[in-house]
């Protein structure tokens, strides 16, 4: 086998099905049983939707994609019944950028992928040991196993940068509310009220503080919470994205706070030139020592 990835997150996927296209065997094992559906919204630039095409994807991403200019407006308001503070429209996208979501982007890669996908499993260690007992005997690992990399961490790729800047709470709920935004800044909350792909489910982002944070952000209206959850907000990136026949990518490379208008395009890009690089090195056409470049 040419290459193990380890995650089945967008980096992965993108990874292993553009490895896979250049002919490579490659394996991509995954903790997640499977896609998790999300309300994110990827914003690829034209670099990452040509970038698609070799999957055969660019025309579903033009086709179905939204113009950033028209996602709507950010607001910003004291509490969701109250008066509006300032409304502002999406920071301006490169021309060609289209905002697709996230989980169906993940889907559409990994059924365009001719690598082999092994879902429910962890990969153990960095000779390829699976929970089920099995391996994969790869001649490159790639680690696209997130923020917490085990795959980093078991290459002692040491990380720079400020590490946790805060927790970040947030709240999945139902409701009939306005939809005249696409994001609303609620500062009762210290957080965002973003819709679902499911008109009436909405994701508050919170700060932690009020006993009841989505009856302090939208006031008194029929709600019913489907779900709680706290996650970190990071800022790291590795110091160095290889070391020896491990690789990394995605979030376990470099991960940012969430940022509206922030190109996440470069998980696509970042995969597509990883596998690139890593054809030409295990072809013979290049010696390992193109796979730390970071131009052409
Ligand atoms: C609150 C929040 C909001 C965000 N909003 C946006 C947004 O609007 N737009 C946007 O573009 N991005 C957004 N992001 C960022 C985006 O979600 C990440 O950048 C992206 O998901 C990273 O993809 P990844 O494949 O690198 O990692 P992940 O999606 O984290 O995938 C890693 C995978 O590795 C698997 N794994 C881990 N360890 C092992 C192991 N040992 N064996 C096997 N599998 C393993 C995990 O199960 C997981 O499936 C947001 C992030 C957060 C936290």
């Amino acid at each position: 086998m040419d290459v193990l990835v380890v995650g089945g997150g967008l980096a992965g996927q993108a990874a292993a099905a553009f490895v896979a296209a250049h002919g490579l065997t490659c394996t991509l094992v995954s903790r997640a049983p499977a896609v998790r559906p999300t309300s994110r919204s990827q914003l690829l630039s034209p670099a990452a939707i040509g970038a698609l095409d070799v999957l055969g994807l660019g025309d579903i991403v033009r086709a179905e994609g939204v113009d950033p200019s028209k996602m709507g407006d950010t607001i910003e308001v004291a509490t969701l019944d109250g008066p509006e503070l300032d409304r502002r429209p999406q920071p301006p996208a490169e021309p060609g950028a289209m905002c697709f979501s996230h989980a169906r982007l993940t889907s559409l890669v990994e059924q365009a992928s001719g690598a082999e996908i092994r879902r429910g499993l962890e990969v153990l260690d960095l000779d390829g040991r699976l929970s089920d007992g099995t391996s994969v005997d790869a001649s490159y690992i790639v680690g696209a196993d997130g923020t917490d990399s085990f795959v980093r961490r078991s290459a002692a790729i040491p990380t720079t940068g400020p590490g946790e800047l805060a927790r970040q709470a947030g709240v999945l709920f139902r409701a009939r509310l306005r939809h005249d935004f696409a994001a609303a800044r609620i500062n009762a909350v210290g957080g965002m009220l973003l819709p679902e792909d499911d008109p009436d489910t909405w994701l508050l982002l919170h700060d932690g503080r009020s006993p009841d944070p989505v009856r302090a952000a939208v006031g008194d209206v029929d709600v019913t919470v489907l779900g709680s959850f706290e996650l970190p907000v990071i800022s790291m990136a590795a110091q160095r994205s290889r070391a020896g026949r491990v690789l990394l990518v995605g979030d376990a490379a470099r991960t940012d706070p969430p940022a509206p208008g922030l190109d996440r395009g470069r998980i696509v890009t970042d995969a597509h030139d990883l596998a690139r690089r890593l054809a030409a090195v295990v072809r013979g056409e290049a010696t390992p020592e193109h796979l730390d470049r970071t131009d052409g």
